[in-house]
């Protein structure tokens, strides 16, 4: 038989924008539930020092931070349960996903927090160097690369981004793409070329990541020129891989609002769908920030809206009954 799960709000999601929804519904009354979904935590828990989320003078680790976060939302009334949905039904009230366990989730509401996750090369050298010189995030961990050589892999809007903020750290930012031109704005093209401390490497891409010493670190990279097949050698301790970002919404595909680069579409200055009573927060709404106090920002924000679609409809409800 089906285990039914019945509930006011269904958070999905683990991460900064799901605990935190929960955190604001729980303490509105809803005694919401969060499905953790594979990866319990969300993206914090693959990284270690956090420097930028408010609140602590030191660095925190990113898995404590989100035991922390989790930790809030059942003590203020959030239950918990380790389950990955593979299945929604948007067209009805409430609305019904279905998830590995076997278990079927009923909710008034939904707030969707599924984030989104950057795009890797896909090397085994640079899985074995993320953490230690690897990153997919120049506004987290640009920081940590203060005055050391640096390089971007991209040619999008993000590499070209990322490379100009890592001049904020870095006398010496190499943007590594390759093409022989840029698919970025004209105008982030121009404060790219026009900016002394980058240079770029064109027609490569990257063969290996290089490290050495102990503890281990990021020495360089290996680059291949695509039309000549040479392997050089660019020194640098730490390499951005600027290619994309994919939000988790395969489920929400033809179901949901999604705009062009498969992010789900909210309302402007709101977390609404375009199904009422569905809200999305976090990284999987939000292609531009995607950090983690957003990310929790826009979680308050999904669980607010949540609460006063619900009560505006049960104040409906008792008008229709007098
Ligand atoms: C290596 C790394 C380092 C970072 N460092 C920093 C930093 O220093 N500072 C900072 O502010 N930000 C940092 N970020 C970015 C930050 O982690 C994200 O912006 C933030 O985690 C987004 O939160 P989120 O809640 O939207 O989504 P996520 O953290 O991505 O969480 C998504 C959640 O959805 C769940 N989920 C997905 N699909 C389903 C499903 N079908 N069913 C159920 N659950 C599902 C997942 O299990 C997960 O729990 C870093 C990111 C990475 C990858």
């Amino acid at each position: 038989m089906t285990n039914i799960v019945s509930t006011r709000l269904l958070v999905l999601g683990s991460g900064p924008a799901g605990y935190t929804a929960a955190i604001y519904a729980a303490r509105a009354g809803l005694s919401p539930i969060v499905v953790q979904g594979i990866q319990p935590g969300g993206q914090l828990t693959t990284t270690t020092d956090v420097e930028n989320y408010p609140g602590f003078r030191d660095v925190i680790q990113g898995p404590w931070l989100m035991e922390e976060m989790q930790a809030q939302a059942e003590h203020v009334g959030t239950k918990v349960i380790w389950d990955h949905v593979a299945e929604v039904d948007l067209t009805r009230r409430p609305f019904v996903l279905k998830g590995d366990s076997g278990s079927e989730y009923h909710a008034d509401a939904l707030v969707i927090a599924t984030g989104a996750q950057a795009k890797w090369l896909g090397l085994p050298s640079e899985e074995h160097m993320k953490g230690k010189g690897a990153s997919a995030c120049a506004t987290c961990d640009g920081f940590f690369y203060r005055g050391k050589k640096v390089a971007v892999i991209g040619g999008g809007n993000t590499a070209v981004e990322e490379a100009l903020y890592l001049t904020n750290h870095s006398h010496d930012v190499t943007l590594i793409h390759r093409r022989d031109s840029l698919r970025a704005e004209k105008i982030l093209q121009d404060r790219l070329f026009a900016h002394p401390n980058i240079k770029i490497i064109w027609d490569s891409e990257v063969a290996e990541f290089i490290s050495g010493g102990s503890p281990e670190a990021l020495t360089g990279l290996d680059l291949r020129n695509v039309k000549t097949g040479e392997i050089s050698r660019v020194d640098v301790e730490g390499a951005f891989v600027a290619i994309g970002h994919k939000p988790a919404t395969e489920l929400f595909e033809g179901k949901l609002k999604l705009d062009s680069d498969g992010y789900i579409a909210v309302e402007t200055g709101t977390t609404r769908t375009s199904i009422p009573g569905v809200f999305a927060c976090g990284d999987v709404m939000d292609k531009i920030y995607r950090q983690a106090v957003t990310a929790a920002g826009t979680g308050c924000m999904a669980a607010l809206d949540a609460e006063r679609f619900l009560a505006a409809e049960e104040f409906d409800a008792l008008q229709a009954a007098e």
